[in-house]
C-alpha cells in the first residue's frame, strides 16, 4: 500500500514539474524569465488562474480549451504534463523504489533531456542556457560518493561524446558541404556523457542513430533532412538508463 502512494506523490509532483517544464519550452527559445510573469493565453492574452492551472486535471475539465475565448490549447501541453511523472516514476522502478543519490541525478538529466527533446523538436535549437549548466551538474554530482559514475569516469563519458561529435560533425559537413551537427549537440552529447559515463554515451550515439535513420526512412523526401537531432540523443540515452544492461545482455548472449 505504501508503495501506491508513493508512486501518486511521484505522479502528482512530476505533473506539476511537467507544468512548469511547458513554461521552460515555450519561454527560453523566447529569452523570456521562467519565473514571472504569471502565464497568459496566447491568443486572447488573459491571465490564466491558477484554478485553470492545475496539471491534467484542468486540460481535461476545460476540454482543451481556453477558459476565456475557447481557443485550442496544444495537446502537446498534456503530452509534457504526462510525461514527466512517467519518466519520474519509470525512474523510481529502475533504482529499485528507493529516493537516492542516484534517483536525484537522473531526475536532473531526464528532466532537463525533456524540455531539450521538445525545445529542439520546435525551434531545432538546444540552449546553451540548459545543456553547459547539465554539464557541469552532471561533473559535479559524479563527486558524490553515492552517485553510480566516479568523477574521472564522467570526465571520461563527457570528453568521449564531445570528440565524437566533433569529429563527426567534422567530417559530415565536410562531405555534404554544409552543417550537420549542431553545435548543441555536441555540448548535449558532452552532457549526456557526464550523467552515463563511456559505455552509456557509446550506446546512446548507435541507438539514437538507429531510431533516427528508422524515422527518416518512415518519413523519407525533403520533411526528413528537417529533423532535429536533439530528440534522438535523449531518447536513446533513456533507453539505455532504463533497459540498457538488459539489451546488452541480450546481445551478448546471442552473438557470443
Ligand atoms: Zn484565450
Amino acid at each position: 500500500m505504501d508503495i501506491i502512494i508513493i508512486y501518486l506523490f511521484i505522479f502528482i509532483t512530476g505533473a506539476a514539474f511537467g507544468s512548469f517544464f511547458n513554461v521552460c519550452i515555450w519561454r527560453i527559445p523566447l529569452h523570456q524569465s521562467i519565473v514571472s510573469p504569471r502565464s497568459k493565453c496566447p491568443h486572447c492574452q488573459q491571465n490564466i488562474k491558477p484554478w485553470h492551472n492545475i496539471p491534467i486535471f484542468s486540460y481535461i475539465f476545460l476540454h482543451g480549451k481556453c477558459a476565456y475565448c475557447g481557443t485550442k490549447i496544444k495537446m502537446n501541453y498534456l503530452l509534457v504534463e504526462l510525461l514527466t511523472p512517467i519518466i519520474w516514476m519509470l525512474l523510481f522502478w529502475r533504482f529499485h523504489n528507493r529516493f537516492s543519490w542516484i534517483f536525484a541525478k537522473y531526475i536532473i538529466l531526464y528532466s532537463v533531456g525533456l524540455i531539450i527533446f521538445f525545445i529542439d523538436l520546435y525551434h531545432k535549437i538546444i540552449p546553451d542556457l540548459l545543456s553547459l549548466p547539465l554539464i557541469i551538474i552532471g561533473l559535479g554530482l559524479s563527486c558524490i560518493s553515492q552517485i553510480d559514475l566516479p568523477f574521472l569516469s564522467a570526465l571520461a563519458g563527457a570528453a568521449t561524446g564531445f570528440f565524437f561529435f566533433y569529429l563527426l560533425a567534422l567530417a559530415v559537413s565536410h562531405s555534404l558541404k554544409r552543417e550537420a551537427l549542431g553545435g548543441g549537440d555536441i555540448k548535449f552529447i558532452a552532457a549526456i556523457g557526464a550523467f552515463i559515463g563511456i559505455k552509456g554515451v557509446l550506446f546512446t550515439i548507435f541507438s539514437s542513430a538507429a531510431i533516427a535513420l528508422t524515422v527518416v526512412l518512415i518519413l523519407k523526401g525533403e520533411k526528413s533532412r528537417e529533423i532535429p537531432y536533439g530528440p534522438f540523443l535523449i531518447l536513446g540515452a533513456f533507453i539505455h538508463t532504463i533497459i540498457g544492461d538488459w539489451l546488452l545482455f541480450i546481445y551478448f548472449s546471442l552473438f557470443f
